[in-house]
């Protein structure tokens, strides 16, 4: 593990000014509004998705008095990176600082990826897939989140979740062509920000822009029924992903304590509602959780429960941090617990336990870091 910080800082001076409006919170249609004439817009939303730029003064072919008009009303560097942790396994997590001295993290995860050359031969490739914040801390309260510990702080603006992507795009140097697919499973609950990350989508999604298709989009959720609903009703067409973790009410209400008012089959109900791909599955998390829900009894009621939805399961190893005492599942139980469902027909995965070396699950970067590092505004 190697752990850098201060890299990328925000100049203080832009920090201090925190009455200027993040530049990523507007939308197309919306920045057409502010430009004198709409072809400006489209160069500004270049400068910004395609060439990563973060300074006005920098977009050569803007008219100056606009320049000098946004740098005095808006700013592009609205997050301060702390600290970086790299993984031996390339994965790499960030620790953001808002305007307001907050923190909140991001994950970059690499993975290997089949690609072929011109002449048709397989070399290696990557891919990349961005785990992203949608608020600072969290209001539901699972017992097994180290987010949750924090408690909530505040939701993020669709600008702050917009700049996490276009940062961790620009810190790897990815091209602006190259695909990326985002999950929100950073930290918060994504549906209980649900218009900033409605616009959020929508910017990211802009074909002048970073052009990231809502298909590349996951949004996982603990299970607010109601805004599942309301997510099927806004038809982006982006994937779902369930955090289920329990097949009975009493285990998951103490698991996941809003379980009191949207149970289990108001979860399975609104996710019966909802629009799939015909070529996507919903995805249900099953945090694996030694002798909590690691027996094959709970296989076979999650087989029962998820009969006749276009499922597939994720299941993941709880990822133990100081404060809890859940523990990590043995390999072999998850492996059986995986192969009873596959064996049934139920598509079934583990999920390959990135960057374990980091503080891999959401929250345990920033819990660590709150002990150690002390920033100055
Ligand atoms: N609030 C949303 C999205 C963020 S949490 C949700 O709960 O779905 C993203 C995922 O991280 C969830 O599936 C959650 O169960 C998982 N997670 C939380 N703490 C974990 C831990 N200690 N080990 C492994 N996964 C964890
Ligand atoms: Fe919130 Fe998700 Fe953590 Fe539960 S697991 S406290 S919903 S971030």
């Amino acid at each position: 593990m190697n752990l850098v910080q201060g890299y990328g800082k925000v100049d203080s001076s832009s920090l201090e000014a925190e009455s200027l409006k993040n530049i990523y919170s507007l939308s197309l249609a919306e920045l057409q509004e502010i430009c004198k004439k709409p072809y400006q817009a489209k160069q500004l939303y270049h400068w910004l998705y395609v060439c990563y730029e973060k300074e006005f003064a920098k977009m050569s072919n803007l008219p100056k008095d606009f320049r000098e008009m946004l740098q005095l009303q808006y700013s592009a560097q609205n997050l301060n990176l702390l600290t970086q942790e790299v993984s031996r396994d390339g994965t790499r997590k960030y620790l953001f600082q808002t305007r307001d001295n907050h923190t909140f993290e991001s994950v970059c995860i690499k993975m290997r990826d089949k690609k072929y050359d011109e002449n048709g031969k397989v070399i290696q490739g990557e891919k990349y897939t961005f785990c992203i914040s949608s608020q600072i801390g969290c209001k539901v309260g699972c017992a097994f989140c180290s987010t949750a510990k924090g408690g909530f702080v505040r939701d993020l603006t669709s600008g702050e979740i917009v700049e996490q992507v276009v940062n961790l795009k620009k810190y790897n140097n990815l091209a602006p062509e190259k695909r990326v697919n985002i999950v929100y499973m950073g930290m918060g609950e994504p549906l209980n920000n649900f218009d900033n990350l409605m616009h959020a989508i929508k910017i990211l999604s802009a074909l002048e822009g970073l052009s990231i298709s809502p298909k590349r989009q996951t949004i996982s959720t603990s299970g607010i029924s109601p805004r599942i609903y309301d997510l099927g009703q806004q038809n982006l067409g982006v994937q779902l992903a369930i955090s289920l973790h329990a097949v009975d009410d009493t285990l998951r209400s103490k698991l996941i304590p809003m379980n009191k008012t949207y149970n289990i089959q108001s979860v399975i109900d609104a996710v019966r509602a909802f629009p799939i791909d015909t070529r996507k599955r919903v995805m249900f998390e099953y945090l694996v959780i030694r002798d909590i829900n690691d027996d094959l009894a709970s296989a076979k009621k999650l087989l029962k429960l998820l009969d006749g939805i276009k499922a597939k399961v994720n299941l993941i190893l709880f990822n133990p941090h100081s404060g809890t005492k859940f523990q990590r599942p043995e390999e072999a139980k998850v492996k059986a617990f995986a192969d009873f469902l596959t064996n049934k027909g139920l598509l079934a995965t583990i999920r390959e336990s990135k960057g374990i070396d980091i503080s891999a699950a959401c929250g345990q970067l920033r819990e660590k870091t709150k002990q150690s590092v002390s920033y100055e505004t």
